[in-house]
């Protein structure tokens, strides 16, 4: 066990001390969202109770100053992401936007027939369907990445699959259902010397692996606030300045552009115009709350406490018969299965017992495939999470096998 004061932090999350809210009694599933902490709710309720105008449009004060937090937010943000400019930064309304985004401004426009994008088996849907979309749109193939068998990125395939045809490559930093993370400074070089811009999707990346975008060179990055305790309805897209500079907006609207007329408009710099009409300024600035409370936590040790509570679980299953664990090493996600039982069977009779968890194919039906599986049970643990929530998790699944395997039930 690490030093990590996990009551500290939990203390921070009024779900987890509401007595009437026993539906979070024991929250393992902070893959899918994670819960909210105090931080945020003060800073969406003072702007909803107090100066709610709107950013970048009216001149009175209440305006220019949320228009100054809306704007230092996105600072915060470069700042968490290392990137040079706040430029590189656009708000958009989660992972799955900002990839959408960049499907349809960046690829869209150069992508030919016959060219090819390369997308490992491991992503999350949110970084497939939008490149098979744009694929279709123009006639061009989506290549995998297959993985190996621990459900990973086979990155060695890598020399063989980039081609003169492949505009775009796109990996997940953590896998949503194993937690497993491939070389990206590995796969970004190889990507690279064959001149392919890479979108990496940090949706569970960001909030287990701090990515320094400048170091890693990284062209372009997405994540959604919601899972870093974060408001929903609200991400980032991060790219490179040279690449948004080069993009269209994809949505029209006001404030994206600086003239407009029924001969055309002209579009606004980098990054509004990509942020058509009045954006989720509440998320940005509660948003803007959450990271300026995580700069007080220990972000490492966080970590480390969450993997080994994930390791705790996983070595307490372990002693199930039939216990399958789809669990990377040094990952805070445990996905499994208990052999002969169904997956959703499962989660049922130990949600019954106030332990939620996630059950199913995690919007990443290539991977449950390619791991031979129909789905799985997800327990995903955050710093908010204590030893007993281990505990419950290990009775409930061992409850819920007692009726399951009872002759008489079955
Ligand atoms: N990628 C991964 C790896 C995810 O886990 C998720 C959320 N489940 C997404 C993308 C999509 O995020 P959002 O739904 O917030 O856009």
């Amino acid at each position: 066990m690490t030093s990590f004061d996990y009551s500290a932090f939990r203390g921070h999350f009024p779900a987890l001390s509401a007595t009437d809210n026993e539906q979070h009694a024991v929250y393992l599933d902070s893959a899918a969202t994670a819960l909210k902490p105090q931080a945020l709710l003060e800073a969406t309720q003072a702007y909803y109770a107090g100066s709610a105008a709107t950013v970048h449009r009216s001149q009175h004060q209440a305006a220019l100053r949320l228009t100054q937090r809306y704007e230092s937010a996105r600072q915060q943000v470069a700042q968490l992401l290392h990137a040079h400019s706040a430029d590189s930064i656009v708000w958009t309304k989660g992972t799955t936007e900002a990839i959408n985004l960049v499907a349809q401004s960046y690829l869209r426009p150069i992508l030919q027939a016959g060219d090819e994008i390369l997308v490992s088996e491991a992503e999350h849907h949110a970084n497939l369907i939008p490149w098979l979309m744009v694929a279709e749109q123009c006639g061009a193939n989506v290549v995998k990445i297959p993985v190996n068998q621990h459900g990973l990125p086979d990155l060695e395939q890598l020399p063989a699959l980039l081609t003169s045809r492949t505009k775009l490559m796109a990996l997940g930093q953590m896998s949503n259902v194993t937690g497993g993370c491939p070389d990206l400074r590995y796969a970004l070089e190889l990507a690279h010397q064959n001149g392919t811009p890479v979108m990496i999707d940090g949706a569970q990346g960001v909030v287990h692996h701090p990515l320094d975008v400048t170091a890693l060179n990284v062209d372009f990055y997405a994540f959604s606030a919601h899972k870093m305790y974060g408001p929903t309805g609200l991400g980032v897209l991060y790219g490179k300045p040279e690449y948004l500079e080069q993009m269209h907006a994809w949505q029209g609207g006001g404030k994206m552009l600086t003239k407009a007329g029924f001969d055309g408009f002209i579009e606004q710099t980098i990054p509004h115009r990509f942020e058509a009409g009045t954006p989720n300024i509440a998320g940005v600035i509660g948003f803007s709350a959450v990271l300026e409370w995580l700069e007080h936590v220990d972000l490492a040790a966080a970590e480390a406490y969450c993997v080994s509570l994930a390791e705790q679980a996983e070595q307490q299953l372990s002693q199930i018969k039939g216990f399958i664990s789809y669990r990377a090493p040094k990952s805070a996600l445990l996905a499994f299965n208990i052999a002969g039982i169904h997956h959703s069977d499962l989660v049922a009779l130990v949600a019954e017992q106030g332990v939620a968890l996630r059950a199913g194919q995690h919007c990443a039906q290539p991977l449950i495939q390619a791991l031979g599986i129909t789905g799985s049970l997800r327990a995903s643990f955050a710093p908010y999470n204590c030893p007993e929530d281990v505990t419950a998790l290990v009775k409930a699944v061992n409850y819920a096998l007692s009726i399951l395997n009872d002759e008489d039930f079955a």
